[in-house]
Parts: structure tokens; sequence; C-alpha cells
């Protein structure tokens, strides 16, 4: 035998050698449909499974809960938030999560959901008269409204969803059933990203300090989206002089003690902030006041102008916070510390450079100014 054929065999045996041990181990074979597990867990399975081992956190906790509105098309989008919530800050202190839907949570939502909220997760149905149109709107002018708004291209101009939403934000989220026990919330929408540890409890930084709203980026609302809001307000000023204290932020908003809305908001993507006080009857007459004028469905008010105007005219100023230290992500804007000591301090991963608060269409500049606030460092 030539070596040359003797190599030949020896290399045929190895490679049937090697052959016969992969099919002898069954823990190194590829699985095959018949080895995958057949039934896929229940959420209810899940969750008994799950509630054996949360909360295992050490620190204190205030009376406060995580809360997100989504569909169950939202599910990977929400995900992603839950996660960098989790890793940045939840991990150390178990907060609760409730999610809210004007469906039914699919049970592949809720256990996805589940396992990535380190706290305890509650999930709601919306009541149909908290998403529907009440008796006294003329549906066929809000469709005209938002045949119209759609023609002139305005964002989500055309969409009748998005005015549910909205409305639902400004004036019922807070009245559901399972928010009911709670004092304080935290909105976390989907695909948001927070770039710095939160070194300290924000729930607990509220309560202690009496704060009721706070927001981490404000700016500019577009016209087109509120013409007649003002007016509103001003209604609901005339015929409440009894809800709106003289130690307001009215010049937050206001460039002419309260004649014209500048249009500055808090972006309310993002808000930490009372239950009580959403649920007190200053800001129930407000938004009842506001939902009588039709706005929500013959224009398309936001929920953020609506939460911002409130805050600012029936709170005392200095009631409402600005946290400099949560640093955060909603398309298209940033909101990341320029101080670089901050920075560093919170292993944050943020360009300071794509921060929006120093930018033309922000309104944070304005709140430093109103509250004689010292400009961070690096401010041009
Ligand atoms: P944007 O941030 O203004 O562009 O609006 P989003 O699409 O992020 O909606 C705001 C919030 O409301 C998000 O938390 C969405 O998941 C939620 N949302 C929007 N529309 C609906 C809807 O029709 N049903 C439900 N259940 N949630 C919605
Ligand atoms: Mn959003």
């Amino acid at each position: 035998m030539s070596s040359v054929r003797y190599t030949r065999y020896l290399a045929v045996a190895l490679v049937c050698l090697t052959f016969f041990y992969f099919i002898s181990r069954s823990d190194l074979q590829i699985p095959t449909s018949a080895s995958l597990p057949k039934s896929r867990p229940s959420y209810e399975d899940f969750r008994a499974q799950k509630l054996q081992s949360a909360g295992n956190a050490t620190n204190e906790r205030v009376n406060a809960t995580f809360v997100t509105l989504a569909r169950n098309s939202d599910i990977w989008d929400i995900a992603k938030s839950i996660r960098t919530v989790e890793d940045r800050f939840n991990r150390n202190y178990n907060y609760d999560w409730v999610f809210l839907n004007d469906n039914d949570f699919d049970d592949d939502f809720k256990k996805l959901t589940t396992s990535l909220v380190s706290g305890t997760t509650h999930y709601g149905r919306i009541p149909k008269d908290h998403w529907s149109y009440p008796e006294w709107i003329d549906q066929d002018k809000a469709k005209e409204a938002r045949e119209e708004m759609d023609r002139k291209k305005i964002i989500y101009g055309g969409s009748e969803s998005y005015r549910h939403m909205c409305r639902y934000e400004s004036g019922f989220f807070f009245r559901h059933p399972l928010m009911m026990n709670y004092e304080y919330y935290w909105r976390v929408e989907p695909s948001i990203e927070l770039f710095c540890d939160i070194s300290t409890d924000p729930f607990r930084f509220m309560k202690e300090n009496g704060k009721k709203y706070s927001f981490v980026i404000s700016l500019y609302e577009y016209y087109e989206t509120i013409p007649t809001l003002w007016d509103s307000v001003k209604k609901f000023m005339n015929n409440h002089p009894e809800h709106i204290p003289k130690e307001n932020a009215m010049d937050f908003i206001s460039e002419d003690g309260g004649e014209t809305y500048n249009k500055c908001h808090f972006w309310s993507n993002f808000e930490i902030g009372s239950l009580e006080w959403l649920r007190s009857k200053e800001y129930i007459d407000y938004f009842s006041s506001l939902d009588q004028d039709g706005g929500f469905f013959y224009e398309r008010w936001g929920d953020a102008p609506v939460h911002s105007i409130a805050a600012a005219i029936m709170l005392k100023k200095e009631q409402i916070h600005f946290f400099n230290e949560i640093a955060y992500y909603h398309v298209p804007f940033t909101h990341c510390p320029i101080e670089e000591q901050t920075r560093l301090d919170l292993r944050c991963h943020c360009k300071p450079e794509e921060n929006f608060d120093w930018k033309g269409y922000s309104c944070t500049n304005r709140w430093f100014k109103v509250n004689k606030m010292e400009k961070p460092e690096g401010w041009d």
C-alpha cells in the first residue's frame, strides 16, 4: 500500500469516526422540530414562576409606577425601552410597570414585558368611554377637520387614533383602575433611550421636594395643531381664577402675562409626575373644560401642550422640575448633560453635541431664564 493511499484510508476512517461520535451524543445534536419543546408556556404559568423570584432589590421604593400606553404591535419597540430603563435604573429598585391599551394585550406582549421588567407588571384595557367620542362632539365636523389637516400634511393630522391617544393621555390614564393606588408615575414610550445611570431615585426626589411635574426636553408646538387651545385655556382661567396661583410659571409659556401662548411645552413622551395632582379638582376642571371645547377632535391638541399649560398655570413654579441628569432620547431629540464630570460620573454614552437644550427650537433656555437658573458650563 502506497503511503498516499494509506493516508487517504486514515482520513476517511477519521471522518467516519467523528460522524458516529456526533450522532451518538444526543446533547450535541442540532435541534430538529421534533427535539424542540412542543408547547409554549402560557402567560399565567410564566407570571406565577416569575413572581416567586421577583423583587430582590434592597432600595426602598416610594409609591410609584412606570406607565406605558401601547399596542401589541409596539412589542419590540417597548422591549427596547424597558431594557434601557432597567439597565440604567429599575434593576436597583424593581418599581411596578403598568401597561395600558385600547385593546387586550396578547400573551406574547405580556410574557416578554414581564420577563424584562424587574418589578411587578400589570396589564389594563382602557374603558370604551375613555377612548371614543363624547356625545357633544360632531363627528362629521371632526372627520372634515382630519381630512383638511391631512391635505395640509400636518403630522398625524389625518389620524383618528392619534387623537384618541392624545385625549386619553391628557385626561384619563391617571384614573385607570390600575393607576388609582399609586402616587407618582413615570411615562415611558416605545424606542426611547436613557444614556446615563440614574443614581438617585427620581420618584423619591419628586416626593421629598414637593415636585408635581418634571421634564427633560421642551420645545415649541406646531401652531396648526392648536389654533384655539389658548382661547380655551383663557376661558378656563376666567371661569376658575381660584385654580391659578400667583407664583405659577406663566412667564415660561407666555411673553405677555398670559395674553398669548408662546407655544413652549414640555415634551410629554417623558414625564415623571404626581398622579394626585392630575386627579385633583383643579386638573379635572381644566381637562373637562378643554374637552368640552372639542379641540382634541376639531384640531389635534397634543397631551404635551395640554399637560404643560396645566403645569405652568396651576402649579407653583418650584413644583416643576428639570431633570438634567436624566439623559434621554426619543426620536428625533436628545437631552445629554453637557457637563463632562456629570457624564463621567454617571457613565453616560450620549454625545454632548447632540444635546437639544440650547438649540434654536428648544424652550429649555427660556426655562432657565424665567427661573434665574445658572447657565451650565458650555452654554454659548
Ligand atoms: P409620537 O411620539 O407623538 O410620535 O407618538 P407615538 O406613536 O409614540 O404614540 C404615543 C404613545 O401612545 C406611545 O406610547 C404609543 O405606543 C401609544 N399609542 C399611539 N397610538 C396608539 C393606539 O392607537 N393604541 C394604543 N394602545 N396605544 C397607542
Ligand atoms: Mn413616541
